[in-house]
């Protein structure tokens, strides 16, 4: 009998497939990252249950939706009591390590359980010598996270017991924002990025949530975001922007003249003729900076499947690679996520595993982080509990569709107008045709109040004829029998799930 595979699953922070080459977008290079599309499957439509951090995080451990492990936002931590799937699997005589970023919570009621080892960042933790929360006690570690994450984690690798399958999680910080760079890679992509053919969005025929997001490059980017000196008394050529510093937005005046950007590595002074000019600067600054985190994390990457080749492990061990959700690099005219539309909605998935994932698969199935859980257990060879509501993605990567695979992916988002992004508040479901959204625009804190007073929205999308969602076909007549049907199917998988619907 063949010994039991070993499961490696790496996870970025907030990386969009668009900024994975093998995805086609043709915005970067990640050749250790499409080394595991090529060598095994790419998911094309794996969404996240919840578009933000803290809840995606807590449906990947727990194997279920937001409303039933209640981590709803990003201030609900997780109750680390409930099961999840390090604690099946260590049961199930795996060793289990955890090693990056958590933030599902700190101190003894939210650390992690069910590992053997785990060394975290607190929160969003820092790029550069960061904290770390290591088995309860803090730590502090010089050098740039994306490094000292896989270092540990190969360190840990290399460390295990060799006669026991194991479980590791490796969980980058990067490329979440502020998207600081390894020095050695600030000179990456010299030459200008393509601008998504949305950036210039006028959010007409669609839900007023698109409107009033405050998510756009234009008007929303802080000076920290693109490393750049805060102007009174906020920060200096050469200062470390930390998490919770005081920070401003850029501004986009109509008279840009005046206007002085200073780089806060180099003291480079950048000065504009115009306001298309200066958009311009802060999309190309934005996303040269989030490409080259993502670089350092290909390097790593690299590092782990070479480590698994020099050891004679490629072969039984699962090796997957996603994000806690995409990410909006332009599209719409925004950076961030939070919403159900397609690029923040969608989660990278690759994984390999040569004995059973024929080489270079694609699949267009639509699955959700909640069959991750399932997925792992289903490969341990163990059983997988009852209060699990995913299911296992193993039959879709042998090229497989079960009978019965709903091809439907949730989507709810609890955090209506949160002061930051002021994103409205939905949920909805996608199939592979159409997108329904309802956007019921109530807070989370004042359960039956509706303390935005905005009025309820519904949009469907066309997935196939429209699939950059620029317009909202709901009231559509030749919409309406398919908005019947999808109405029907979110209905049902409420029901399925056991979610509250909101004032339908
Ligand atoms: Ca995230």
């Amino acid at each position: 009998m063949n010994p039991k595979p070993n499961i490696i699953f790496i996870m970025a922070d907030d990386h969009a497939a668009r900024a994975i080459s093998c995805y086609g977008a043709g915005i970067n290079e990640t050749p250790n990252i499409d080394r595991l599309a090529e060598e095994g499957i790419r998911l094309n439509h794996c969404y996240v249950t919840n578009s933000i951090c803290t809840p995606s995080r807590a449906a990947i451990l727990t194997g279920t939706y937001n409303h039933v492990n209640c981590v709803f936002t990003l201030q609900t931590p997780i109750n680390n009591r409930m099961p999840n799937v390090a604690k099946h699997l260590r049961t199930g005589n795996y060793q289990t390590a955890v090693i990056g970023k958590w933030h599902l919570g700190e101190g003894k009621e939210h650390e992690p359980t069910g590992f053997d080892f785990w060394s975290v960042l607190p929160g969003q933790g820092e790029y550069f010598d960061p904290y770390m929360i290591e088995m309860g006690k803090t730590i502090e570690i010089p050098g740039y996270a994306t490094d000292i994450i896989s270092e540990k984690s190969l360190k840990w690798l290399q460390k295990r017991d060799t006669e026991k399958p194991f479980f590791l999680m490796c969980l980058h910080k990067a490329p979440h924002r502020e998207w600081e760079p390894h020095p050695k890679n600030r000179g990456l992509y010299q030459a200008d990025i393509a601008v998504p053919e949305t950036f210039d969005d006028n959010y007409k025929n669609r839900a007023r949530a698109a409107k009033e997001a405050k998510m756009r490059i234009k008007d929303d980017m802080k000076y920290s975001d693109l490393g750049l000196v805060q102007p009174e008394g906020g920060s200096e050529v050469g200062e470390r922007t930390r998490i919770g510093s005081i920070n401003r937005k850029i501004p986009n005046p109509s008279d840009v003249s005046n206007l002085r950007l200073i780089d806060k590595d180099t003291a480079e002074v950048f000065t504009f003729q115009s306001r298309e000019e200066l958009s311009h600067f802060k999309y190309q600054r934005y996303l040269k900076r989030y490409l080259r985190t993502i670089h350092s994390i290909d390097e790593s990457v690299g590092k782990i499947l070479d480590y698994l080749d020099d050891n004679g492990l490629a072969e039984n061990t699962l090796v997957i690679y996603t994000s806690d959700q995409g990410f909006f690099l332009g599209e719409h005219g925004w950076y961030d996520k939070r919403f159900m539309y397609e690029e923040s909605f969608q989660m990278p998935f690759l994984a390999r595993f040569p004995a059973e994932i024929p080489m270079g698969s694609v699949s267009e199935n639509v699955c959700c982080n909640v069959d991750f859980a399932p997925t792992f257990l289903d490969f341990a060879g163990l059983s997988i509990p009852n209060y699990m509501q995913g299911s296992s993605l193993r039959p879709l990567f042998r090229g497989e569709v079960p009978d019965d695979w709903s091809n439907i992916a949730y989507h709810r988002y609890w955090m209506h107008r949160d002061p930051d992004h002021n994103a409205y508040s939905h949920y909805g479901i996608r199939n592979q045709r159409y997108k329904l959204i309802y956007w019921y625009n109530e807070g989370y804190d004042l359960p039956g109040t509706n303390h935005g007073g905005e009025d309820r929205e519904w949009e469907l999308f066309d997935c196939e004829k429209d699939p950059l969602e620029l317009f909202n076909c709901y009231s559509q007549p030749e919409y309406q029998e398919v908005v019947k049907k999808m109405k029907i199917e979110l209905h049902e998988k409420m029901m399925e799930i056991g979610d509250e619907p909101e004032h339908l």
